[in-house]
């Protein structure tokens, strides 16, 4: 009977990786030098520990995780005892309702895994990993446990220490005031905070909504030790100071984890301080909560939801086009599927899905990367953006060849998607074949509902969105504490869908300029950006100048020539 290695082996050996001879050479190896025949294969450097690894998870039928890029949740690691870790050669990588998930050199060990399951009192399911990383980061956590106050045993300890002496970190002034900062920003909802000294004084603002605010900062004596100690946090050089540099840490805030990005470059008056405040897979929505019309909604799920194809969406930086893209990405992550995500940098984290990060300076560019992972038979990719003809056309092409394919365009609108991939010498049939639809965008800020009050929009914003219709409740913000004075609190997503339908795509195959496919786009349903804001607005959940804000660079004489058609497309699609 044949054992999991022989079906490993069989597999490589059915996918080209390796040759009959080669096997034969290896089971002589492997009884000489006293190990398995893959791991013969492996010393013989004729395949590496990763394909080994992967062919053993194909076999098992479990997914393959890549540690490498994974974030390891110290927390959840550590609920494993190390004699049992190491044992196993295993480490739980996350924990959702009763289930956690346990990532193994050999998930078939089937003694082992109820051993598991009675240890961490869970259900278990099990992906498989490299040794060689499993070991890895199994040495990495529980050394991690003994340095850090946060592990549980060590926080006992230190708590049951009365004379605990040197520097107790939960009491240090400089640890409580970078606490207080990130934590007031998670608070405020601001994406960023910088932290800039000047001359005089220590500089701190949030960016909340696209703006940046000025906060009472700590004293500029500070300064040098709260660099220092949000280095030590993203593990930077605490030595360098004169070199810019970037990293990364995990901050705990109100029960979730904020993933926060530090960026650090040297100036004339000491190191200034971006933080990137990244929503964790927590703060993820599902598609319900994207603000989108419900017949919108659906379509969109429906694309999701299809076995393959390419999903876009479009507009300039800061319209929420990654968080559009990570819903549907989440809609999709399950153990079942082999989910990879191809970003510069890597914003969300999720559990299962493998993040890859874009480095152009070391030739790891998109279109490197998607490349080398479409030969790991994934499933779903996200890519997070098409900048080139290189990684336009492998995309296309995994789209093609029976992948889901997410990724962001930077146009101005959904059909402006199809004239970039066409700049991106991308064929119409094959553009045809593999785009599904595209989700045009923009973020509009949303009345404070503190401060909301009625008030009917002004006659030329009622002219230019709605032809004079004020039927609705349209509302601004009088300004009140908790919108900072602004009448505008957090944001909403105004969005246009376009399903590539057969009259698009006969469109798309004679060249058909962008503007006229706009035009067929609305004729055929698509309700436009600018009047899912105006709907938005007459709802009273933002309003009309924000439209017209956002509007700018949407090409509005388009729009209004087509806005009686779609008044009439709107009522009859209602
Ligand atoms: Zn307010």
């Amino acid at each position: 009977m044949l054992g999991p290695d022989e079906f490993v082996i069989n597999l490589l050996v059915e996918q080209g990786q390796i040759t009959a001879e080669q096997v034969a050479d290896a089971n002589r190896n492997a009884s000489s030098w006293r190990c398995s025949s893959p791991q013969a294969l492996i010393r013989a450097k004729i395949i590496t520990a990763r394909d080994v690894a992967i062919g053993r998870a194909m076999v098992s039928e479990v997914p393959f995780v890549d540690l490498d890029n994974y974030e390891i949740d110290v927390q959840v690691a550590s609920l494993l005892p190390r004699t049992l870790a190491d044992k196993a050669v295993a480490l739980p990588l996350f924990n959702v309702g009763d289930v956690t998930t346990v990532a193994m050199a050999d998930p078939l060990d089937l003694g082992i895994v109820d051993r598991l399951r009675s240890v961490l009192r869970s259900d278990v399911v099990t992906v498989l990993a490299e040794p060689e990383q499993l070991r890895t980061a199994i040495e990495r956590v529980y050394s991690l446990m003994g340095s850090r106050p946060m592990a549980r045993e060590a926080a006992a300890e230190a708590a049951a220490t009365a004379s605990f002496t040197g520097r107790n970190v939960e009491q240090d002034p400089i640890v409580a005031a970078v606490n207080q900062i990130i934590g007031r920003a998670a608070e405020e909802g601001a994406s960023d905070v910088h932290l800039s000294p000047d001359e005089a004084e220590l500089c701190l603002r949030y960016r909340i909504d696209g703006i940046l605010v000025g906060r009472q900062g700590p004293p500029l004596s500070n300064h040098p030790a709260l660099v220092q100690r949000l280095k030590v946090m993203a593990n930077l050089d605490l030595t360098q100071s004169r070199r810019p540099q970037d990293g990364k840490f995990r901050f705990p805030w109100n029960g979730r984890t904020l993933d926060v990005r530090v960026s650090i470059i040297p100036t004339v008056y000491g190191e200034n301080v971006v933080l990137r405040l990244l929503s964790g897979s927590h703060g993820l929505r599902r598609i319900e909560d994207l603000g989108l019309h419900p017949v919108v909604a659906e379509e969109f799920s429906g694309l999701v939801h299809r076995a393959h194809g390419m999903l876009l969406a479009t507009g300039p930086t800061g319209s929420g086009k990654t968080t559009t893209l990570y819903t549907a990405l989440s809609e999709l992550n399950s153990p079942e599927r082999h989910c990879v995500t191809i970003e510069d940098p890597v914003e969300i984290r999720l559990p299962l899905v493998r993040h890859v990060q874009v480095n152009a300076e070391i030739g790891l560019t998109f279109a490197t990367f998607l490349r080398a992972i479409l030969r790991q038979d994934p499933d779903v990719i996200l890519v997070g953006e098409i900048r080139d003809e290189e990684t336009a056309r492998i995309a296309i092409q995994a789209a093609l060849t029976g992948h889901m394919v997410l990724s962001t365009l930077h146009t101005n609108d959904a059909p402006g998607a199809v004239a970039r991939l066409m700049d991106f010498q991308c064929p119409a049939f094959a553009i045809n074949a593999a785009l599904t639809g595209v989700m045009g965008q923009r973020l509009a800020r949303r009345v404070c509902t503190s401060c909301a009050v009625p008030m009917p929009p002004s006659p030329s914003l009622l002219k230019r969105f709605c032809a004079g219709d004020s039927t609705g409740q349209f509302r601004v913000g009088r300004g009140c504490p908790q919108c900072g004075g602004g009448g505008y609190r957090g944001r909403l997503g105004v969005y246009e869908l376009m399903v590539m339908q057969p009259v698009i795509r006969a469109a798309v195959e004679k060249s058909a300029s962008a503007a006229l496919i706009r035009r067929i786009a609305i004729e055929s349903g698509m309700n436009p950006m600018w009047a899912d804001g105006t709907d938005k607005a007459r709802m009273g959940l933002t309003t009309l100048e924000e439209i017209a804000r956002i509007a700018a660079g949407m090409d509005l004489e388009d729009s209004a020539a087509s806005l009686v058609t779609v008044g009439e497309a709107g009522r009859a699609a209602a």
